[in-house]
């Protein structure tokens, strides 16, 4: 956010060259200096939404016109607003001159030993940095794990990002260009599979702390890529009045949604998840319903994702108090994700044979579930691990 008080003021720029006169020559240079510093000082901090900008520079142009560039800039091996050839030349000139191509620019990129996950440390146009990771699926094709936000608010305490606090929202251009940025990624290496087929919302950030612009980027790859509704997975904590809100909103694309719930006992969800509270089992459970009324079908369940922590929410009571409340609501998958040690955090990765005991005693239950694969881990880009170290 730009305050006021930031701003260089466009008269107080040009004052100062008016009085150019009344002071010595290197005061000037020195002072038209400065002005040319604040003034890219501004530059950098300002995010400009892009169609917003592209409206404000061409305020005779029709709707469609923004639909033909929004379609063009998610094609493959566009490289550039002149590689657009359906675009009048004045409009290309203009787009090269003022409106960026991305909105977001690699600081670096990490590949795990195994080759099956990268990790990129991008940065916005105000220079915060982010991270978003590309992991191989079991389709031989990509997932991609994209950031909402830089931070996080949440604070849950098994999480890197939690520990820094939210910084700011990434903006819906932020937010899509993750998925352009690793398209053109995946050109440069003719050698990895070409497709992204997936994208989680599981980076950094709550999503649904940043329900507007989350909800345009899904919008947006629904109309112009190949991705399909059950492609693309949000992730929340589970904040309550959003997940309200999402359930009355038509405009929400239906999308799958997995919650992390990290245990079925109230306290020591507390205890893992510092925004929850008392009476979110019981509220989570009426609303799950209510989701999986409108929107659940075969394909379409509710995921709850469960960080399995050594002696704290992996016992076998745990296990049942789980199997009970997944069994109360139905249409539920669990993803048992092995905990990613991040450094200054109090909890030990479960065992396997704790891991395999929930698996049982889910299973028995009927409860289909999964145990997610670790990837990524040896650069800091697993579940949980993101901006733990930047460099690793
Ligand atoms: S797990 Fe997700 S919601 Fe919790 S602190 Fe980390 S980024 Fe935020």
């Amino acid at each position: 956010m730009v305050r006021f008080s930031e701003v260089p003021q466009m008269n107080e720029i040009s004052k100062t060259r008016q009085c150019s006169h009344m002071i010595s020559s290197q005061k000037l240079q020195n002072s038209s200096e400065n002005a040319e510093q604040s003034m890219k000082a501004y530059q950098k901090k300002i995010r400009r939404n892009r169609k917003k900008h592209f409206f404000e520079l061409f305020q005779n142009e029709p709707e469609f016109r923004w639909k033909q560039i929004e379609q063009a800039i998610f094609k493959k091996k566009y490289y550039g607003w002149k590689d657009i050839t359906t675009l009048p030349k004045h409009i290309t000139a203009e787009l090269e001159k003022k409106i960026p191509w991305m909105s977001i620019e690699p600081v670096k990129i990490f590949e795990s030993e195994r080759k099956d996950t990268y990790k990129a440390i991008l940065k916005t146009e105000n220079g915060e940095e982010f991270e978003s990771v590309l992991m191989k699926n079991k389709r031989d094709q990509w997932s991609i794990c994209v950031s909402s936000q830089i931070g996080c608010a949440m604070g849950c305490r098994f999480c890197a990002t939690g520990k820094i606090g939210l910084k700011q929202n990434l903006t819906s251009d932020e937010i899509m260009d993750q998925y352009r940025f690793w398209n053109t990624f995946l050109l440069k290496h003719p050698n990895l599979p070409q497709r992204i087929s997936n994208v989680v919302f599981m980076g950094m950030g709550e999503p649904l702390a940043n329900y507007e612009n989350v909800k345009t980027t899904i919008q947006t790859w629904l109309n112009v890529t190949d991705l399909g509704n059950t492609r693309i997975t949000v992730s929340t904590v589970g904040l309550l009045p959003i997940l309200d809100q999402l359930l009355k909103d038509p405009q929400w694309p239906d999308v799958k949604l997995a919650i992390s719930l990290h245990s079925a006992d109230s306290k020591t969800r507390q205890e893992i998840v510092p925004t929850s509270m008392q009476q979110f089992l019981p509220k989570l459970e009426e609303w799950a319903k209510k989701y999986l009324q409108k929107h659940g079908n075969k394909r379409h369940h509710l995921t709850f994702e469960y960080v399995m922590l050594r002696d704290v929410n992996d016992t076998l009571k745990n296990a049942i108090l789980l199997a009970n409340f997944a069994r109360s609501i139905d249409n539920v998958k669990i993803n048992l994700i092995p905990y990613n040690f991040i450094d200054d955090a109090p909890y030990q990765k479960s065992t396997n044979e704790s891991i395999n005991r929930f698996v049982r005693v889910l299973e028995k239950n009927g409860i289909t579930v999964t145990v997610r694969k670790t990837m990524g881990d040896d650069i800091a880009a697993a579940c949980g691990q993101l901006i733990q170290k930047k460099y690793p």
